[in-house]
């Protein structure tokens, strides 16, 4: 059975997160996901640059974790966070990460789940509402939020929560009658609420972190006990040689010292065509 069978775990969220943290966690651990309110999660931070994020994106998910237990009076909270960046490979289109830590005070313990994947944060400038139109289309609105502003990305006077096509097209006419330039700056609504993608990938992170939570420390019980990183190359079938191939994996615990090399199970030699020496 979970450590979390039955358990009241709070989420501070006011983009609807529990929607998809809730049931991922409830069916893998039998806890009840619960939702707190009554704090602006954007003062901690906002995608649209009004208010930038202090510290990394693990500390924020802590900080928002922490604070719901502080308001619900409950030792285990999990806080939710995402970032966009360029993407590891060639750096040239988005990236999304979501975070989502789970902090218990019964137990002493910190694990985190995590999900990656492209991200979906396209934006235009124009002053021409077909051009507008057809980026709308092609990102999904309406189901796809999108953020609107006069001139370019660092205006201020920001339109967001537009339901409709009406209310997008007279946001668009507002916001090019505001700018100088009669620019609009459009770009997707990275909130939660507003980017089914990402609303998706917080479900992926909920799913790994609940993995993680099911996995216990052979030495002392807790979960969360996971590989932290993989290590050594398998050796070439062919010349013996060193191969792009990991060998094993090394997995820690998150509470106590305990940690152990595991060798990999499904293989232990890689084809010559991994091999530097037999296919450089
Ligand atoms: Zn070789
Ligand atoms: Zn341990």
């Amino acid at each position: 059975m979970s450590d979390y069978q039955a358990q009241r775990v709070v989420l501070l969220t006011q983009h609807g997160k529990e929607a998809v943290v809730g049931p991922e966690l409830a069916t893998v651990l039998g806890c009840q996901v619960e939702r707190v309110g009554g704090f602006d999660t954007d003062q901690l931070g906002t995608f649209t640059r009004e208010r930038p994020r202090p510290g990394t994106q693990l500390e924020a998910a802590r900080r928002k974790a922490r604070i719901g237990m502080t308001l619900a009076a409950c030792p285990v909270g999990l806080g939710s966070e995402g970032s966009f960046g360029p993407d590891p490979f060639s750096g040239m289109f988005s990236w999304n990460t979501e975070l989502l830590v789970l902090l218990d005070d019964r137990l002493g313990l910190e694990v985190v789940g995590m999900a990656q994947g492209a991200g979906h944060a396209g934006h235009l400038q124009t002053a021409d509402w077909d051009q507008a139109r057809r980026f709308a289309e092609r990102q999904g609105f309406p189901a796809q939020g999108l953020v609107l502003r006069p001139q370019d990305q660092d205006d201020p006077r920001i339109l967001k929560d537009l339901p409709d096509w009406a209310s997008l097209e007279a946001g668009f006419a507002r916001c090019r009658a505001l700018a100088a330039d009669g620019q609009v700056f459009l770009e997707n609504d990275l909130r939660a609420c507003a980017n089914p993608q990402r609303m998706a990938r917080i479900g992926q992170a909920a799913r790994d972190l609940a993995q993680r939570l099911l996995s216990r420390c052979p030495a002392c019980q807790a979960p969360g006990y996971w590989i932290t990183q993989r290590e050594g190359t398998l050796p070439c079938r062919r010349c013996g040689g060193p191969s792009s191939l990991w060998q094993s994996e090394r997995w820690r615990c998150v509470r106590c010292s305990h940690a152990e090399l595991r060798s990999r199970a499904d293989r232990r030699w890689a084809e010559p065509q991994h091999c530097e020496r037999c296919n450089p």
